[in-house]
Formats: C-alpha cells, sequence, structure tokens
C-alpha cells in the first residue's frame, strides 16, 4: 500500500491543483493532500475554506483524503504512514525550488521520496496567487478554477468593496 502526502497551500485550489491530484490517485492506493496550516505566511482563505473547497472539487476521487498540517512535511509522512511527497512541476521557475526543498526532505527522511508531476499544459503558468489578483479585479477565472471556487472568490472580494 503507497500513501502519498500532497502538501501545498491550496490558498484556493486550482485546475493546476486538481490535475495533480487526479494524476497522484491514479498512481498511488492513497493520497493525503495536506493543507498548510502556517499561519506566519499569509492567507486569503482560512484552512477551513480551503479544505471545504477542496472536499467539494474531489468528489470524484475516492482514494484522496484532506488534512491540515503545521510541522515539517517529512515529520508529518512520518505520522501518517506516508512514502511519497507528490509536488506539481510547473515551468522552469519550479524547478530550482523544488529540488533544493527534495534534497533537504530526502536529507531529513531518506524513507520518503519525492515524485513530480506535471500538468496539462494549459495549466502550467496557474497559481492561486494570479488567479486572487484576476478575480480581485473581477476577471474571468472559470477556465481556471471549480465553479464553486470561483463563487467563493467572487464574495470573497464582493463583500471587501
Ligand atoms: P504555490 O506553489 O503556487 O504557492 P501551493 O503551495 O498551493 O501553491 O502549491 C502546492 C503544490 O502544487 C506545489 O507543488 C505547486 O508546484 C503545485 N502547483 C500549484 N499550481 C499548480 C499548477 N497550476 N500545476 C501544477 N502544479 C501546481
Amino acid at each position: 500500500m503507497t500513501r502519498a502526502i500532497y502538501p501545498g497551500s491550496f490558498d484556493p485550489v486550482t485546475n493546476g491543483h486538481l490535475d495533480i491530484m487526479e494524476r497522484a490517485c491514479h498512481l498511488f492506493d492513497e493520497v493525503i493532500v495536506a493543507v498548510s496550516t502556517n499561519i506566519a505566511k499569509k492567507s486569503t482563505f482560512s484552512v477551513a475554506e480551503r479544505m471545504e473547497l477542496i472536499q467539494q472539487s474531489t468528489g470524484h476521487l475516492p482514494n484522496l483524503q484532506i488534512d491540515g498540517c503545521d510541522g515539517l512535511i517529512v515529520d508529518y509522512a512520518r505520522q501518517v504512514g506516508g512514502q511519497v511527497i507528490i509536488r506539481g512541476l510547473r515551468a522552469v521557475s519550479d524547478f530550482e525550488i523544488e529540488l533544493k526543498m527534495a534534497l533537504m526532505n530526502k536529507h531529513l527522511n531518506g524513507e520518503v521520496d519525492t515524485v513530480f508531476l506535471m500538468p496539462k499544459a494549459e495549466y502550467m503558468f496557474l497559481n492561486s496567487s494570479l488567479i486572487r489578483e484576476i478575480a480581485s479585479f473581477g476577471g474571468k477565472i472559470s477556465d481556471f478554477v471549480p465553479t464553486q471556487v470561483e463563487e467563493c472568490l467572487r464574495r470573497k472580494y464582493n463583500s471587501s468593496k
């Protein structure tokens, strides 16, 4: 039984994240999406909101679970018996940061391996902050996020006007 952990902030979840989750669910027996609860990183959505949005968008993935995580991801992996860390690789810009992180995680816990997955080409340049920025100016984001996320972002930015 292989259990994989997919960590990130998911603030909010995008179609790029969902693409990676679907690929991971095909490859591994169990996938746990570990939502970072790190309060030092200023987030737009609360952890509960971010987890709820992932939940609402992943009903079609029965082997996926969602959890919060606030410590080192390798410690979390050890705690839940995870053997693999999943990361998404987008444009070249992700590579150096991800390489550094994967090597450090390997050093900290030799039993866990990082597996990189690439999304479809149309999600290659997509990230949550870009989506938040477009949404804050009332732009169209429906090609890049699930409907629930689109509605949630619209409510958030309308109520802050
Ligand atoms: P970011 O790295 O954009 O701040 P997250 O922390 O939520 O976002 O990302 C969690 C993981 O998902 C990271 O490995 C990141 O590279 C990956 N990811 C984010 N957006 C995409 C995307 N559009 N396609 C593939 N992977 C992605």
